[in-house]
């Protein structure tokens, strides 16, 4: 009932307001894949929180409420910060170049700051910024459009690539996407999960494809989880993959040790 969920959401607002200083979050990462080589290209870091009393909540959730209550520019920070330095640590044991995709919400977007804040934390951590991208959703472009193109003209000032996440499921259009300067499109899994299965949703995927390379955009998919979308997807020109196919997000030291196979080994046996 209502008066219930009212409840658990002031709960969750009180979690969150502890939850940096309390070390309860933790950035797992999830392997981009090359659609060709079937080696890992990239990872997108995504946020987990582990709270004694709320079990496991998703960032699809507890985001939004951290937007709420004014807490996202402190942990979107903390986020990117931790990101930064862990590509510096695989740099620095040696593993190949590596793309760090960091989610960045609607509310950060709009949050004057975020450049300076992405300046600082790039020079903090010395990272190289063409290994950094920035995914940010549908939503960011869509409700000032000349205040989204300026801020995003400023991220790619700072050498930062820009992506747009789950595509299609928001209300822009494929033509509306030229305006943007965005390097990466990301084909939501809504999409991957129909191909083959849904007449329609395999035809909007395919038009996505043709549309985006022809706009000069590099596509990856996500949620791929089948053999038979990542060979359809492969097949009609999408670059990269992501999904649990390949792997689940997972934590620092076993995504470590995924990309140190990953470089030993030619080709992953799933693709
Ligand atoms: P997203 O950025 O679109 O991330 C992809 C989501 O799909 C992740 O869920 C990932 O675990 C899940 N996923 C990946 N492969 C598969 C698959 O093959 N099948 C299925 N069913 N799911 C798959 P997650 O980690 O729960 O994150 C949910 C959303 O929360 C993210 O969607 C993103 O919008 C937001 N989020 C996560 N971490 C952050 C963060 O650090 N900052 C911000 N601002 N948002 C975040
Ligand atoms: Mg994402
Ligand atoms: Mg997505």
């Amino acid at each position: 009932d209502l008066g219930k969920q009212v409840k658990i959401r002031s709960q969750l607002e009180q979690a969150l307001i502890h939850a940096i200083e309390r070390n309860e979050f933790e950035v797992y990462y999830q392997p981009q894949i090359k659609a060709g080589s079937g080696k890992i290209v990239g990872v997108e870091a995504l946020l987990r929180w582990h709270n004694p009393t709320l079990r496991w909540i998703s960032p699809a959730t507890f985001i939004p409420v951290a937007e709420h209550v004014g807490l996202i520019r402190t942990i979107g920070y903390w986020i990117l910060t931790t990101a930064c330095q862990q590509l510096k640590q695989w740099q620095t044991i040696g593993l190949p170049s590596l793309r760090l995709a960091v989610n960045v919400s609607p509310l950060q977007f709009a949050d004057p700051d975020l450049t300076s804040s992405i300046q600082t934390i790039i020079k903090d951590s010395g990272i190289n910024p063409a290994q950094l991208e920035l995914e940010i959703t549908e939503g960011s472009l869509m409700w000032d459009m000349d205040r989204a193109i300026k801020v995003m003209k400023k991220i790619k000032h700072e050498g930062v690539d820009l992506a747009i996440d789950d595509f299609g499921t928001g209300y822009s259009s494929l033509s509306n996407l030229r305006h943007f300067p965005l390097d990466r499109l990301k084909i939501d899994q809504s999409f991957t999960r129909e191909i083959g299965k849904d007449k329609d949703a395999t035809e909007i995927t395919l038009t996505i494809l043709t549309m985006a390379k022809r706009l000069g955009m590099r596509i990856i998919a996500e949620g791929v989880e089948t053999a038979e979308q990542a060979s359809f997807l492969r097949k009609n020109g999408c670059d990269e993959f992501q999904g649990f196919l390949y792997s689940r997000a997972v934590p620092a030291d076993q995504i470590t040790q995924l990309l140190s196979e990953s470089q030993d080994s030619s080709k992953h046996p799933m693709l």
